[in-house]
């Protein structure tokens, strides 16, 4: 599990509008990688053209190479379900199916992929996707209830549960805490630390003390103007790009000096 990501020569479209221009960038296995950068910048962009998510919206489309292990998502016959299943993903707002149960909400993705498994692997896989989210102590009584009866910090980590049922190589979160109070945040930060043992992270995040909590490298975005691409100014071990970075741009933006 958990693959290298080589994204090269990668402009993002929607329609005659390019949002992000040029990302050539290697993001290494088993680590987590924060985007940061102001708003409008790509960020959410080109995460999701990390998963092909990109181009279910109409007209939007991407050219260049997203390489995982090797293999560039956006080659000829492959197969943009089997990518989503390689790479997960985590959204800002928590979105359990509110009247499945816990249990089924983990089976969700799997079952989506059309994958048959037996009461007895499904029990297996639910307990082993809930204990990978730290969540199974606070549910295992309870797979039944709706996922809508858990705390929006549970609620979160049931999708991560979900997420990583399907077992991804990749996981991306675009602000997974961006809803969620401080205590459910720090819940979220030690999963990642954890999770990252087994899974390529790459997580957007408008939060600079998260991203210097949770990542080994930091990647800075930003844009020239309105209208303009986004652009990946700098990518670098995070220390180096909160206290030394090459660009002055990135300082600027890391020391909170803007324009
Ligand atoms: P960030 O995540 O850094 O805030 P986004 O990736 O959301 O930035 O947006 C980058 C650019 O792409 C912005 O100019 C935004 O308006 C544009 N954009 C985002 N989503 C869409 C969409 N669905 N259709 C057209 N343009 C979009």
């Amino acid at each position: 599990m958990s693959k290298r990501i080589e994204v090269k020569d990668l402009n993002i479209f929607y329609g005659s509008f390019k949002a992000v221009e040029d990302v050539t960038v290697t993001i290494e296995p088993r680590s987590v990688t924060a985007l940061i950068g102001p708003s409008g910048c790509g960020k959410s962009t080109f995460l999701r053209t990390l998963n092909r998510m990109h181009e279910v919206i109409p007209g939007a489309y991407v050219d260049g190479e997203v390489n995982v292990d090797g293999q560039n998502l956006y080659g000829p016959g492959v197969d943009p379900v089997d990518v989503r299943g390689m790479v997960g993903m985590v959204f800002q707002r928590p979105n359990p199916f509110p009247t499945m149960s816990i249990a089924d909400n983990v089976l969700a993705g799997v079952r989506l992929n059309n994958r048959r498994i037996s009461k007895s692997d499904a029990e297996a896989l639910v307990e082993r996707s809930l204990r990978g989210a730290n969540l199974w102590n606070e549910v295992k009584d309870r797979l039944a209830r709706p996922g809508s009866s858990l705390s929006g910090g549970q609620q979160q980590r049931l999708c991560i549960a979900r997420a990583i049922a399907v077992k991804p190589e990749v996981l991306l979160m675009d602000e997974p805490c961006s809803a969620l109070d401080p205590i459910s945040t720090l819940a979220i930060e030690d999963l990642i630390a954890e999770l990252k043992e087994n899974y390529t992270i790459v997580i957007v995040t408008h939060n600079m003390q998260q991203a210097a909590r949770v990542s080994d490298k930091t990647g800075f975005f930003n844009i020239q103007g309105t209208g303009k691409p986004g652009r990946l100014i700098e990518y670098d071990v995070t220390e180096t790009i909160f206290q030394n970075p090459a660009n002055q741009q990135t300082s600027d933006y890391v020391s909170g000096r803007f324009g």
